[in-house]
């Protein structure tokens, strides 16, 4: 099943889908030079001889960034090459001073690695990773200021991972998701700041049609552009229902680059696509080979942090938790941590999942914040579950105290001692509001005793309301029954 595709055509054609990850890294500097490596600078403010390819310029390789390649390899379980070498692409456009790209081709650092994740049906999927290998970022063309171009150098040599997928995936979901497992694993390792909205995360796609028991592959396209989770599943959806309906009107898909335009759905082609040998490739000859040391490279794997599988697998094991609630919890470390800190102030962990799923997520999602910058820490949310844990409050109120503690950067203590909601569990206190209700309601009173039991639920507002939510709800509900049942 794919959504927007036909299932009678989907059981005759097969799609398959492997992905070219682009992660700029969380280095200081770029790649091969000292310039910061920097976002959303005034154009050309960060930029030096290297990056600009100035005659006699010579590249020096940012070991910061080699250790983060190897990292991620490690964390999608590839092997790393001991000898890896760096190659020139070739090619020509304006936001490419050197008119080559510093990459590498036949010796990539990381090779054969796996990722896996949960789809939605919550089976699980895993998706090879042919190769990682480092590159340096072009710069930035700007079009259509008072009809002129403009460039910037800024991005210049950014240092880059490409994460080279085999073409495991059959469906836009799955590509989905396995784009959301990597952008996860980026972040945990802190290899990338994975942002896709400023361009540190960016998604190509290889798609290719075959009738469904064929072994070989069809004629791909490739697919540029796909910089959000919804483009990603927009765009190869676009895709496939476009080479299933050439193929079903006879005709044969041709070889091509694609751009998906996010704004219109559709793609245009950007040019028919060049082969590897189009580019040239050849040695980089002002960088030599590089010799890593497997002791280094050990180093750096235990030094890994518990990764997403693992982290989900233990918050399934160790909180009894629900899975799809696990795997918004970890979604990011960051989230992840904050769940766990309330957890080791002392909440029962599904209570402490329930407030940080309803109220803290509701307010993240209202603020557009991330939880980095969510200003109730920890331990003032784990004091706010307790007091309704515990009966201070009732969770209603609880609630209003939330929002009153984040509005005015107050305690639970102080908010419940200034506006008296101290929860009223005094038997004797509530009984005379329960009684005066009664009295104050004979209409549904008699219509209760002639059978219509609904009107307890009724009677519960009542009291409720008279008590301006603080009452007890337990002790309500038990007082009236009693009292009830009395005559
Ligand atoms: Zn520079």
């Amino acid at each position: 099943m794919i959504p927007g595709v036909d299932p009678r055509l989907l059981e005759k054609w097969e799609p398959v889908i492997g992905l070219e990850v682009h992660a700029q890294l969380a280095t200081e500097s770029k790649m091969f030079c000292r310039c910061r490596r920097i976002y959303g600078a005034p154009p050309n403010t960060h930029t030096c001889p290297v990056c600009l390819a100035y005659p006699g310029a010579l590249p020096v390789l940012n070991a910061q960034a080699v250790e983060f390649a190897i990292r991620m390899g490690q964390a999608v379980g590839c092997q790393i090459r001991s000898l890896t070498t760096f190659a020139r692409k070739n090619y020509f456009y304006p936001d490419l001073p050197k008119g080559y790209q510093i990459s590498q081709y036949d010796e990539p650092i990381c090779e054969h690695g796996q990722l896996s994740f949960y789809l939605e049906d919550g089976s699980m999927s895993t998706v090879g990773i042919t190769r990682i290998h480092m590159e340096e970022d072009a710069g930035k063309t700007i079009h259509g200021v008072k009809n002129e171009s403009y460039v910037d150098f800024n991005r210049c040599g950014t240092p880059l991972i490409e994460i080279v997928s085999e073409p495991d995936i059959r469906s836009p979901h799955e590509a989905r998701r396995y784009l959301e497992r990597l952008k996860q694993t980026l972040e945990y390792t802190a290899v990338s700041q994975a942002d896709m909205e400023k361009g540190n995360l960016r998604c190509d796609a290889n798609i290719s049609i075959r009738p469904r028991g064929s072994q070989t592959l069809g004629t791909r396209t490739e697919m540029k552009n796909l910089n959000s989770f919804r483009g990603v599943e927009r765009g190869l959806t676009y895709e496939i229902n476009r080479q299933i309906q050439v193929l079903e009107s006879g005709g044969t898909v041709t070889l091509c680059t694609l751009n998906w335009d996010e704004a219109t759905g559709e793609t245009q082609i950007m040019r028919t696509k060049e082969e590897a040998h189009d580019y040239r490739y050849f040695p980089e000859p002002d960088l030599v080979p590089l010799l890593i040391d497997p002791q280094r490279v050990a180093a750096i794997k235990a030094s890994l942090p518990e990764l997403p599988a693992a982290l989900e697998r233990r918050f399934t094991e160790q909180y009894g938790l629900r899975s799809q609630d696990v795997e918004i919890l970890a979604r990011t470390r960051q989230l992840a941590a904050y769940y766990e800190a309330v957890v080791q102030a002392g909440v029962a962990p599904t209570d402490a999942a329930q407030w940080i799923l309803g109220e803290v997520l509701r307010v993240l999602n209202e603020e557009h914040q991330e939880i980095q910058d969510f200003p109730l820490k920890p331990a003032a949310l784990a004091e706010l579950i307790q007091a309704t844990t515990q009966g201070t409050i009732n969770r209603n109120t609880g609630k209003n105290v939330f929002d009153k503690m984040l509005k005015e950067g107050l305690s639970v203590t102080e908010i419940v001692e200034r506006d008296q909601l101290a929860q009223v569990s005094d038997t004797a206190a509530l009984e005379d509001t329960v009684r005066q209700v009664l009295a104050g309601s004979p209409k549904e009173l008699g219509r209760y005793r002639g059978g219509e039991a609904k009107l307890f639920g009724y009677f519960m507002g009542q009291v409720m309301a008279a008590t301006k939510g603080q009452g007890d709800p337990q002790v309500v509900r038990s007082l009236l029954q009693q009292i009830l049942d009395e005559s």
